[in-house]
């Protein structure tokens, strides 16, 4: 198998060709189809998350199929399509796992981060963590509702949104989107599906990324800094950047509740108290439970949620991230092996 291997944080990845893996009792081995490139796997390779093992294949957005299984794997069978997200495994005995929460595991495995991922032609994964996906559309498609799909959803659901579905659900109607990349692309399609009013927020002078949002069901779409035309009943903040904080803050009615959804931001600068003042909340977003991602697959076609990819071939990776970095990609960046 091959596969793109970060060695050391802030090194480019390089190719590798490995042995393909056994997989073990409990495991499936896939063959990748397709794996989207997250900004988590930007933090990686930046060195901005800590302790990632090394030498690690980045990668959790893996869409592929069931090539070889361990012993007491069920429920799946050869060459069927499944998911890997990026919640690769869980203890189950934790005070988290045992009340619902396992996203806040304390012994947890990450894919693509704590053990190897998807950014190669074989993939190996804990089956219990992994989802069917019905062949209706096309791997790369797929690929980003595995991260940016399943986070944005938690942080939809933590914003007060989520609860029903079609145009009678519940909570914010008013809802702000900072940062129109793989997951505000999206989740705004189904909040425009669920009858709400998404605003959503880009760099300033973004002008392409303005009217990408406005195409996929945006009432309004401006600069980050700017106020909107209505005050929000909610905000979701998917860029990595502390500044928003305050600003949507600014941007949010008494009561409302501001959701950060990455994994790392930058600092939060500080600011009055009176832009908290009013029961407005700041919360965070840490990782997704199986429940969050079995709510989000069977949701996202009844939405007719699109995704926008961009497809890179495997050898490619560093290129893909670069564009990432760079804010050159509209929606998902998915590597092809
Ligand atoms: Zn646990
Ligand atoms: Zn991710």
């Amino acid at each position: 198998m091959r596969a793109m291997v970060l060695e050391r944080p802030r090194t480019p990845l390089v190719m590798r060709e490995r042995s393909a893996p056994e997989p073990a009792s409990g495991e499936i081995l896939i063959e990748v189809a397709a794996c989207g490139v997250c900004r988590t796997d930007l933090h990686v390779v930046d060195g901005e998350l800590p302790n990632p093992k090394l030498p690690i294949v980045p990668g959790h957005e893996i869409v592929g199929r069931v090539a070889a299984m361990g012993a007491a794997v069920a429920g799946l069978a050869i060459g069927e399509r499944v998911g890997v997200p990026w919640l690769g495994s869980t203890c189950g005995l934790c005070p988290y796992c045992r009340s619902g929460r396992e996203n806040l595991c304390d012994r947890p495995l990450f894919t693509g981060y704590t053990r190897d991922g998807g950014y190669a032609t074989r993939a190996l994964a804990d089956a219990r963590y992994c989802f069917p996906l019905p062949e209706r559309r096309d791997d790369a498609e797929v690929a980003p509702f595995l991260c940016a799909g399943l986070i944005g959803w938690r942080s939809y659901r933590m914003a007060g949104a989520g609860e029903g579905t079609g145009a009678e659900g519940t909570g914010p109607q008013a809802l702000g989107l900072y940062g129109f990349g793989a997951a505000a692309h999206i989740l705004a399609q189904i909040a425009a599906w669920q009858g709400r009013r998404v605003y959503a927020f880009t760099r300033s002078g973004d002008d392409a990324a303005q009217a990408f949002a406005k195409s996929l069901g945006a009432v309004w779409a401006g600069g980050s800094e700017e106020m909107p035309p209505e005050p929000l009943d909610a905000a979701i903040i998917f860029a990595p950047v502390g500044a928003l904080v305050p600003m949507a803050l600014k941007a949010v009615k008494k009561g409302g509740r501001v959701v950060c959804g990455g994994i790392h931001m930058s600092d939060i600068p500080s600011f009055p108290y009176r832009l908290l003042w009013e029961e407005r909340q700041v919360v965070s977003v840490a990782n997704l439970t199986r429940a969050d991602a079995r709510e989000f697959l069977t949701l996202a076609p009844q939405a007719g949620v699109k995704s926008e990819v961009t497809r890179y071939p495997l050898e490619a990776a560093n290129e893909a991230l670069a564009d990432l970095r760079e804010g050159r990609l509209q929606g998902a960046a998915v590597l092809i092996p």
